[in-house]
């Protein structure tokens, strides 16, 4: 079945400031390559959704949700050391926290089995109350309690950004419907995700973190994929399998030190499409998190949409 993807210009009015790595070239570099395909024509477009405000409530306070739209209507600024909002940033944070419910919406209509979403700002930092590390509302997370509002019983959540997910696990750190999976740099930003943290309450066992030190190359991080992350996931067996997909753990990537390569991003989308086809008819929602290096961003990307889509 077909691929959806979502992508819109808005998202380059999020104006981080000249000279941060989180910027609006980053997506144009994006849709210039994927519009390069040969099965660009392919892809499904999603409508335009923005987020209601109590979708976003399923996740963040709503007295953070005010005020980050006070701050960004007052012109903006820095919210904390590293992440600035414009005056349409809010909007854009708005636009891109509705394109994953609207993913789900078309999934369950059939219109797609899986989808690539093409978001700015990113969102796994992001906290219930507040915003962290260029992310402002937790895309991934609102997606998921959206999904479960929805009839979806059990969703995982697999983060390769080379970052820890921070804020999505402490969303459902206690909470056994949603499954937190993440690989990262460790030690690197934000300084969380040890090995120990498995969850707690209902939530205990249900968080699995797989720290990677500087310079782990290729072959030792597909092997914690395929020995630790796919097998979890089939013990899980979730009905839906959302992705928290940065690439700043490739190799160019400036922000960070582990290694991979594009094939890299094509091996770890094979091994979720072949186990999401047995687990859950093939159903993946990927959303833009991080990745810093414009053009091995770009090709990253073409390689994980082009084995969704094939
Ligand atoms: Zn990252």
């Amino acid at each position: 079945m077909a691929t959806a993807t979502f992508y819109d210009p808005l998202f380059l009015e999020h104006d981080t400031g000249p000279g941060h790595p989180e910027r609006a070239a980053r997506l144009e570099a994006i849709v210039a390559c994927l519009q390069r395909t040969s099965y660009h024509a392919s892809l499904v477009k999603l409508p335009k959704r923005e987020a209601t405000l109590a979708e976003i409530g399923l996740v963040h306070d709503s007295q953070y949700i005010a005020q980050l739209e006070s701050f960004c209507n007052q012109g903006g600024g820095y919210l904390d050391g590293d992440t600035p909002v414009s005056q349409n940033s809010y909007a854009a944070a708005v636009l891109a926290a509705g394109a994953g419910p609207g993913a789900v919406d078309a999934i369950q209509k059939g219109d797609a089995s899986n989808a690539f979403l093409m978001l700015r700002p990113p969102g796994h930092h992001s906290l219930r109350n507040r915003a962290m590390g260029f992310c402002l509302f937790n895309n991934v997370a609102i997606t998921a309690s959206y999904a479960r509002s929805r009839g979806f019983e059990r969703v995982a959540i697999v983060d390769w950004d080379v970052h820890h997910g921070n804020g999505t696990e402490s969303i459902f750190y206690n909470d056994s419907s949603v499954y937190f999976i993440s690989l990262h740099q460790y030690p690197c930003y934000p300084g969380t995700g040890a090995r120990k943290d498995r969850g707690a309450g209902a939530g205990s066992g249900y968080t699995l973190n797989i720290p990677l030190a500087p310079g782990t190359g290729p072959a030792e991080y597909e092997r914690h994929f395929a020995e630790e992350v796919l097998p979890a996931l089939e013990e899980y067996a979730p009905d839906l399998i959302l992705v928290s997909a940065g690439f700043d753990a490739h190799k160019s990537d400036p922000l960070a030190s582990l290694e991979l390569t594009t094939e890299s991003f094509a091996r770890l989308t094979e091994g979720l499409r072949t186990l999401s086809g047995s687990l859950c008819a093939g159903r993946i929602i990927s959303f833009l998190e991080g990745g810093y290096h414009l053009q091995a961003l770009a090709e990253s990307v073409e390689a994980h949409v082009a084995v969704l889509a094939t």
